[in-house]
């Protein structure tokens, strides 16, 4: 079923969609049509890369490819193989992300660099790495958060990481317009995943009382918003930041 967007043809890298909002966007691409890549991060036990075989189980000749978004040297060879075995990429959702919150006494140099270097470097490393396979009329699209306009509390690596998105998404919109390839970010305000289950319910119910909706976002709640800006008929939408939060923030 392809709700009205039909992306048969295309082919659609995204980042960390073994699970959460990933997988939703990964299956919501494929239910479109779309030719898909499920990318995970090894982990010790294997978790991650069962989890990403599950999901790309259920769809329709999907490629399943390990890769730490953070590390340039295997983002360019998961774009390789993206390019040997699907011949280029019409799609790039870059979502992959992590959270170490922190108040700024507290912080770690680690806790600074390990968000800085998977959120932030690691879309910057799939962006250039993927330039030579978006064919024209591609879709980027990258997933920032309202942390970076509100600044979150305890989140400074977050906010900072996710801020940094935001101006990279409007940089690569300009350089990348005169190819037709459309560069957009959505900016998720509280949505239950596992990465929100592990904040303090007292810091769940402080954002909740400020949410104009009273109640947090759904997975697909941000999976159409992406799909919209993937579609063939969002081409005259680049360089922005699209904000699913119930309310939390206006801009
Ligand atoms: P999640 O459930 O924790 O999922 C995170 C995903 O990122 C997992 O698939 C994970 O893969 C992947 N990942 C982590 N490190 C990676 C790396 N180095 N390389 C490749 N993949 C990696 O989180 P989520 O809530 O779905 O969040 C998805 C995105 O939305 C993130 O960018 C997050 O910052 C953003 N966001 C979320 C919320 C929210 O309320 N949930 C709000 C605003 C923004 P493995 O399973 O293989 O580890």
């Amino acid at each position: 079923m392809n709700h009205g967007i039909d992306l048969a043809g295309k082919v659609a890298l995204v980042t960390g969609s073994s699970r959460g909002i990933g997988a939703g966007i990964v299956r919501a691409l494929a239910d479109r049509g779309a030719r898909c890549v499920v990318n995970y991060v090894d982990d010790p036990d294997g978790r991650n890369r069962a989890e990403a075989q599950s999901v790309a189980s259920g769809l329709k000749d999907a490629v399943v490819l390990q890769c730490d978004v953070g590390d340039a040297a295997q983002v360019a060879a998961m774009m390789d193989q993206i390019r040997q075995r699907l011949g280029g990429l019409d799609i790039l959702v870059n979502n992959a992300g992590i959270l170490r919150d922190r108040t700024l006494k507290k912080i770690t140099a680690q806790d600074w660099d390990d968000v800085l270097r998977i959120n932030l470097s690691g879309v910057f490393n799939c962006i250039r790495s993927a330039l030579p396979l978006v064919r024209p009329g591609g879709r980027i699209v990258n997933i920032a958060s309202v942390s970076a306009f509100l600044g979150g509390f305890g989140q400074a690596n977050y906010a900072a990481a996710k801020a940094g998105v935001v101006a990279l998404t409007k940089v690569t919109a300009r350089e990348l317009a005169k190819q037709g390839v459309t560069v957009n970010a959505v900016a998720p305000g509280v949505i239950d995943t596992d990465m929100t289950r592990v904040l303090p319910p007292e810091a769940l119910k402080r954002l909740l009382d400020q949410i104009p909706l009273a109640r947090f976002g759904t997975i697909d709640e941000v999976v159409h918003v992406v799909a919209f800006l993937c579609s063939p008929a969002c081409g005259y939408v680049t360089g922005q930041v699209i904000h699913v939060n119930g309310g939390l923030f206006m801009p």
